[in-house]
């Protein structure tokens, strides 16, 4: 089993409307923008063509990663956990 089928093991309850974490991403250098895109375990990070960050919380597995890439960035991002009954699952197995 590889990974991409290990996490849709996984379930998701997404909060529309409400994303546990947002971005400002002209707040960030582009080593960090380029951090983001690579470490996000879920691949949630994704440059567009003229190299805009793009990233969409649905799917969020809570590790925290992109809040630590983000700290030496003061309000380049917000992020808590996702409301009560929201965010994810975990499935193992
Ligand atoms: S908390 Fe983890 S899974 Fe969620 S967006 Fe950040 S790096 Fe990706």
């Amino acid at each position: 089993m590889n990974v991409e089928q290990k996490l849709s093991k996984n379930k998701f309850s997404v909060d529309e409307g409400n994303p546990h974490i947002s971005v400002d991403s002209s707040r960030l250098d582009a080593d960090t923008i380029h951090a983001l895109t690579v470490v996000c375990p879920a691949g949630l990070y994704s440059l567009g063509e003229r190299g805009e960050l793009h990233f969409d919380a649905a799917g969020c597995l809570e590790c925290g990663t992109c809040r630590i890439v983000c700290a030496g960035h003061p309000g380049a991002m917000s992020w808590t956990h996702p409301r009560p009954s929201f965010g994810v699952t975990y499935r193992f197995g």
